[in-house]
């Protein structure tokens, strides 16, 4: 631990920088007693705002529920980078690798989507610093650069605009000795999370959908024309239900082994002057994220500070889901010592904010959809760190999927077919840590080991 990274992150302050900067989380109501409703959705994240708002464009006349056991965003969507991608499949390499036959589809479907996600928020006026800037991706060693040119190739071949940058090309876009090239992808957009979570809320309100915070539900009793929804103050009953759960897979027990809680953390910095942002050639507002499988992402703030996050990906034994593990000094310092090797023109900065937050991985690093309950009950999970823009898709399948409809995103294998399940501790334990291992040292080495090879040829994988 050098003093340097110690001493920057004395003033940290423990919670996602998004939420200290917005204000005051907006006056709730509880559920309590029994109601009736045609549509409940349960998850007040993006999934299930999206939900709910694209139900009531659907159905303008129907009794829609929402249900969230805390506030509104206070899991993953009030705590992401805020990468908006033009991606529902984590990027076209995993579409390509995982889904070739489909991926051109896929491809489509994701930048269509943000496209639409671009219309929605105009349309609904959400104020949410959304900002369609790009990404630029970099390569720290050769195996990474040769990884960005096979990017750019395929890039192309769908028509993707993109730029491959090195030597002053690079710099011009941004100066570090770490990085060594680059590819500028233009459509690639941002966001502030805590502010798309409140105004999707605020919209959600708007339109008529009853909207009930810190209100957990606790059991699912499917009925014959329903579901029933016990939550803590009584009772919700549904005729379709929408579980927009991520994570938190108690409610459906057969999907706890689909996906494991895999803990990723960031920090922002103090907001950086004119001089500070020219020292280190980062002049546009793109997005930055480095190409190894343990990657940082990083972007400005409304206010120029540096979000800086990833690289670390814990994995807690039994699958632990605790907000404990979403303070870990030991990674702070880790991404501090990181950022100063990678900004040493930035040596004298600190540290403003330090949080972590729980991804939904599964063994396939893309989401799934399905249904439960003779088709009363539809899920989507298992985004794996992708689910700021794929959670509005995911909306749009989880009703076609409580209609019975067969659309274009029911067909998808990616959404309907179940990825391999996670095996039960302590092997789960034991082989998520052998894969991070390999992962690792892909990453020094550029050689992927035979365990991964072999994952690989059964479609199984490893990301957050
Ligand atoms: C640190 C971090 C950085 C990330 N960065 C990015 C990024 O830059 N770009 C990107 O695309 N993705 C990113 N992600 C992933 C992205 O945030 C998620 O994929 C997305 O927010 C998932 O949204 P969701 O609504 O499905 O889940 P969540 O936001 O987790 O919401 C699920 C909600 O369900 C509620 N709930 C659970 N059980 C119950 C119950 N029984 N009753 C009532 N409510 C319940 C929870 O309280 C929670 O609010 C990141 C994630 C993390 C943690």
């Amino acid at each position: 631990m050098t003093p340097r990274a110690l001493a920057s992150l004395e003033h940290a302050i423990p919670q996602p920088y998004w939420l200290d900067a917005a204000a005051p989380p907006p006056a709730f109501t509880r559920q309590v007693g029994q109601l009736r409703c045609d549509l409940a959705v349960v998850g007040g994240g993006f999934t299930g705002l999206w939900t709910a708002l694209q139900a009531r464009r659907r159905y303008p006349d129907k009794r829609i529920v929402l249900l969230e056991a805390g506030a509104c965003g206070g899991a993953a969507s009030g705590r992401n980078g805020g990468f908006c991608a033009p991606s529902i499949s984590h990027g076209v390499s995993n579409a390509l690798k995982r889904w070739p036959d489909e991926a051109e589809t896929l491809i489509r479907l994701g930048r269509q989507n943000l496209d639409e996600l671009q219309q929605d928020i105009e349309q609904l006026g959400l104020n949410v610093e959304f900002e369609r800037q790009g990404k630029l991706n970099v390569a720290t060693t050769p195996w990474q650069t040769e990884g960005l040119r096979a990017l750019e190739q395929k890039y192309r071949r769908f028509g993707i605009d993109c730029q491959y940058l090195e030597g002053d090309a690079l710099k011009d876009r941004l100066n570090s000795p770490a990085y060594s090239a680059g590819l500028y992808e233009p459509n690639y957009a941002l966001l502030n999370p805590v502010r798309m979570v409140r105004e999707l809320r605020r919209a959600c309100l708007q339109q008529g959908i009853e909207l009930y915070e810190h209100s957990p539900v606790e059991a699912l009793l499917p009925r014959a024309d329903g579901i029933t929804l016990q939550t803590a103050y009584g009772e919700v009953l549904a005729q379709r239900l929408a579980l927009a759960t991520n994570v938190f897979t108690n409610l459906l027990p057969q999907l706890k082994s689909s996906v494991i809680p895999i803990y990723d953390y960031a920090l922002t910095t103090e907001p950086l002057s004119e001089l500070q942002l020219t020292a280190i050639g980062w002049r546009g507002r793109y997005g930055i994220a480095d190409s190894g499988n343990q990657f940082h992402y990083l972007r400005k703030t409304a206010d120029n500070r540096i979000l800086w996050g990833g690289y670390d990906a814990i994995y807690p034994f039994a699958s632990k889901l605790d907000e404990g593990l979403t303070q870990r000094p030991e990674t702070f310092v880790r991404l501090a010592e990181q950022f100063f090797a990678t900004f040493p023109q930035l040596g004298d900065i600190r540290f403003s904010h330090a949080w972590g937050g729980i991804i939904d991985s599964s063994a396939r690093t893309t989401l799934f959809t399905g249904c439960s309950a003779g088709g009363r009950i539809a899920y989507a999970l298992g985004f794996t760190g992708q689910g700021v823009s794929a959670s509005r898709f995911a909306a749009a399948t989880l009703l076609d999927l409580l209609e019975g409809a067969h659309t274009e995103r029911t067909a998808l294998r990616m959404l309907s077919r179940m990825p391999f399940p996670f095996p039960p501790e302590p092997l789960r334990y034991m082989a998520v840590g052998l894969a991070q291992r390999g992962l690792e040292r892909e990453d020094r080495t550029g050689q992927r080991n035979l365990l991964l090879r072999t994952l690989d040829a059964f479609g199984v994988g490893f990301d957050s």
